[in-house]
């Protein structure tokens, strides 16, 4: 889908079986049961060390949440394609001019700080793919077993802090909400499949919102990858791509009529993100790295950015090797970890490599052995970078109308939604709930 390139490690694990411990648990909770239909790996199992699935009584009164991300939604497509329901969101609560995710602006990262309110660095997830040296091993998205292995994780997820604090929560599809993250997950929540349709899982949110007060989860996640998959292919000028924003726009339309149809419907509030933007990545604006004259350099990831790795003992070489990728990359920037300027927030973390290269946009990283590449349409540069810009609006009880704000960034987002949930917000996060508080005034 996009030009990551991974050094798989033969040392993989496949997926595992079911847990059944957690099954057995929730069983003996009388936790399980009611789980929606769903197509394949629709399984979901039950949050055992949560809220149990019951929401604890001082929740009870508490608004409802749901956060959805349409990936790949750049800011500027609310206006170049119609978007009536989006308009409708912004009409009836608040709209950002853009969404700054943070870097890298891959899929992975972004969504899980949204979910967190950390920076990459900081929650662990610094990439789509990544490899941790003090594990010796890889994190890969299409890795079912490393997606759903909490040990991955750092930071504290919305759902698990509303799951910690006895209030229940329920994902159909969220990157996250697969893993035991601090040993907890959503208790409701499935497997990625994207085959699902749109409307299965907007009915799914539906029936999850007219469960009885006490298991009604008040954190819900949905997902839609349909904007990002046009983009990649067709790009983000293409009527393929005006044509998915007005699909996902459908199933929002679907969403908001059956929560204003909801009883307690004025108590949900909407939040509508996304991970990202997209831009043109042509062939001609590819780079190569010829590894075959950097001994010792591992490239784990490569495209608009480059997390490479120095073999053991290599640390002293790293200065040097800089240089010398620096030389064949005209249009890149080369940093040593430490050195990734402070606001990309991407240092802290082994995991980011021994070196980070990151391109101006339209320009890639390739394996020189790769070139020439075609023309094709991808994310990850820079993420004040304008074509990176992601969405954010907002509708619901504590919001007035009309509102239109400025860029931010979105760490912001977690503090807010804890805020308006009456949760205690885990104090790691990055995210500071005053850059987002103004839009609950006046109401
Ligand atoms: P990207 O190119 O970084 O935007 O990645 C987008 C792709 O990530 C989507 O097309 C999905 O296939 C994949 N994806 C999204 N969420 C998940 C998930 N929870 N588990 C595995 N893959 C996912
Ligand atoms: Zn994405
Ligand atoms: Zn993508």
């Amino acid at each position: 889908m996009d030009s990551t390139t991974v050094v798989s490690d033969p040392t993989r694990r496949r997926r595992r079986a079911p847990s059944a411990l957690l099954v057995v648990l929730a069983m003996a909770t009388g936790a399980c049961g009611g789980q929606p239909d769903g197509g394949p790996g629709a399984a979901a199992e039950v949050a055992v060390r949560g809220s149990g699935g019951v929401n604890a009584e001082v929740h009870q009164g508490a608004p409802h949440l749901v956060l959805i991300s349409f990936d790949g939604f750049r800011h500027d497509y609310m206006d170049r394609y119609a978007a009536p329901n989006f308009q409708r969101v912004a009409a009836a609560g608040v709209r950002a001019d853009r969404l700054i995710p943070v870097f890298p602006t891959k899929t992975f990262p972004t969504h899980y700080s949204v979910a967190t309110g950390m920076y990459a660095e900081n929650h662990g997830i610094v990439g789509n793919t990544f490899w941790d040296p003090a594990r010796g091993a890889e994190y890969e998205l299409s890795d079912r077993d490393v997606v759903e292995d909490g040990t991955w994780y750092r930071g504290e997820p919305i759902w698990v802090t509303a799951e910690r604090q006895g209030m229940v929560s329920a994902a159909y599809f969220f990157v996250g909400t697969e893993a035991d993250v601090m040993g907890v997950r959503p208790t409701h929540w499935r497997p990625y499949d994207g085959r699902v349709s749109r409307n299965a899982r907007v009915d799914q949110a539906l029936a999850w919102l007219a469960d009885d007060p006490a298991s009604r989860p008040h954190v819900i996640t949905l997902y839609f990858s349909d904007v990002d998959d046009a983009g990649h292919t067709y790009g983000p000028d293409s009527p393929e791509t005006g044509a998915a924003v007005a699909e996902v726009d459908a199933a929002l339309g679907r969403l908001l009529d059956g929560i204003e149809a909801l009883p307690h419907g004025d108590q949900v509030y909407v939040v509508l993100t996304s991970d990202h933007g997209m831009m043109p990545a042509p062939g001609a604006r590819a780079e190569g790295l010829d590894l075959d004259v950097l001994p010792g350099v591992r490239m784990i990831t490569s495209g608009p950015y480059a997390s490479l790795f120095v073999d053991e003992g290599g640390a002293s070489r790293a200065p040097a090797l800089r240089d010398s990728i620096a030389a064949m990359l005209p249009h890149g920037a080369v940093y040593l970890r430490a050195d990734v300027p402070e606001r990309f927030h991407y240092s802290a973390d082994p995991r980011i490599g021994d070196l980070v290269v990151i391109m101006e946009p339209e320009w890639t990283v390739v394996r020189q052995d790769r070139l020439p590449v075609r023309d094709s349409y991808t994310h990850g540069w820079d993420n004040r970078t304008l074509g990176m810009g992601g969405i954010f609006l907002a509708m619901g009880p504590g919001i007035a109308g009309g509102q239109r704000i400025e860029a931010f960034e979105s760490i912001h987002i977690y503090p807010l939604m804890a805020h308006v949930l009456g949760l205690t917000p885990n104090p790691e996060a990055d995210g500071s709930l005053q850059v987002l508080l103004p839009v609950l005034a006046g109401r």
